[in-house]
């Protein structure tokens, strides 16, 4: 049954309130991915936001669809960021994928039943992915030889298949990568140890080990030469969707900080009467508001000639603001901003992982001063006095 973006959010907040906000302590005490949660929100319909409905998706548009992380990211920012993923590579599938991709797959993913990530990144390849070693030799046959490894793999050894970058040459540059979907039973594909992460226990990270892995050409997403094109597609959509989950961050962090505040008795009235106080958690509202709006414009713009530049501001501005806000909202409860139950130092641990992934600060900010220097170009040059280091 597809549904209205209001009811959707709705369900996102219930899924949020009944299942992250009470649970994800013991989520990270166990260390293991909550498959049930995440069945449940494949019932609620937020695991094919964006997959057309006749494949068993919402249809939203991005700018709708990405809002949904701002309610999960209230409960975890991991979480949100996991599902997130896993909605892209759904609609690449739905969107890119072959026939015969959509028949054996389109509706397990859609409904959650079946878990999907993208594998990019590689040790020696993080901002830099046109430096990857994952080769695809093609078979006379028509499939695909892999052989590489990944890292930081996300749902890593749980999702049920890996939307997978490679390169088919061994040519410099991104003419000959391509994306290809791997099913996780495919002989050849193993993980290695899960990564030792701060407060994110529950999602799984790991390297992907990729030994002669042969994958049926029905597995296409992205052909030969449209690879990283499509990767930085999928890439811009994530940054505007860590940014609506670092929104639900920022909310999280300042409502414990009120609930804390308003109820902490000092110098004859509550910790909240002081102006001070009001000043720091009234700066962290402001930049709620400006986070909103940055990340909202920047996914109605996902898709158009603005959506990467949109994109990249989100990313910078959004993820910075989240870190700002989960600080000064730990500093307000003072001591007991250091207590794990309070869970502010979750939240700032959060926060600076959702500045790194899926292109960190500084990527975004090369992206952004690129479009400055094209903006430059278009200008009237300012005359430089003589001796002043001119044209
Ligand atoms: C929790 C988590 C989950 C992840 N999940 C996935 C996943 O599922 N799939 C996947 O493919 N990847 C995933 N990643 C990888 C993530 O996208 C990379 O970590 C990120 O792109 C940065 O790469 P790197 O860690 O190799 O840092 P590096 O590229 O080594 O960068 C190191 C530092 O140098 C800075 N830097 C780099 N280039 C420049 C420059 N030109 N100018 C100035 N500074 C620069 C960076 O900003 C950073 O501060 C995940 C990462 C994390 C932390």
């Amino acid at each position: 049954m597809t549904q209205t973006i209001d009811t959707i959010l709705a369900a996102a907040r219930r899924h949020c309130e009944d299942e992250i906000m009470p649970n994800v302590g013991a989520w990270n005490a166990a260390g293991v991915w909550p498959r049930t949660a995440s069945d449940k929100a494949g019932e609620l319909g937020l695991t094919g936001l964006y997959a057309p409905t006749e494949l068993g998706g919402q249809g939203l548009p991005l700018g709708e669809g990405i809002r949904v992380y701002e309610e999960l990211g209230r409960g975890d920012g991991a979480y949100a960021f996991a599902l997130s993923m896993h909605n892209i590579c759904t609609y690449a599938a739905c969107g890119f994928g072959t026939e015969a991709l959509k028949t054996d797959w389109a509706q397990a993913l859609t409904s959650g039943r079946k878990l999907a990530n993208f594998a990019l990144t590689e040790p020696q390849s993080g901002s830099d992915p046109m430096n990857m070693y994952s080769r695809a030799v093609i078979n006379e046959d028509g499939t695909w030889t892999i052989n590489g490894a990944k890292a930081w793999v996300s749902l890593a050894g749980e999702a049920d298949i890996y939307f997978t970058v490679v390169k088919t040459t061994d040519q410099p540059g991104h003419k000959d990568m391509a994306m290809i979907a791997i099913p996780a039973d495919t002989p050849g594909l193993s993980f290695g140890p899960k990564y030792d992460t701060p407060s994110y226990q529950f999602l799984p990270m790991s390297e992907m080990y990729m030994t002669d892995v042969v994958v049926s050409a029905d597995n296409i997403i992205l052909p030969v030469g449209q690879g990283l094109q499509g990767s930085l597609m999928a890439i811009d959509i994530a940054r505007v969707s860590i940014a609506s989950g670092c929104c639900g961050l920022i909310q999280a962090a300042l409502d414990t900080a009120l609930a804390y505040s308003a109820n902490r008795k000092m110098f004859s009235g509550k910790n909240l009467d002081l102006d001070g106080i009001q000043w720091m958690l009234g700066d962290v509202a402001t930049e709620l508001e400006a986070s909103r709006l940055l990340y909202r414009a920047a996914a109605n713009a996902l898709g158009t000639d603005e959506g990467p530049l949109m994109a990249a501001h989100a990313k910078r501005f959004v993820p910075d603001a989240a870190v700002k806000a989960a600080n000064t909202c730990t500093q307000v409860l003072g001591g007991m901003g250091l207590l794990q139950s309070y869970g502010m130092d979750r939240l700032s641990r959060l926060s600076q992982m959702l500045r790194i992934v899926d292109g960190t600060t500084e990527i975004s900010r090369i992206v952004i001063g690129r479009h400055l220097q094209k903006r430059a170009k278009e200008l009237e040059p300012l005359p430089i006095p003589k001796g002043f280091g001119e044209g």
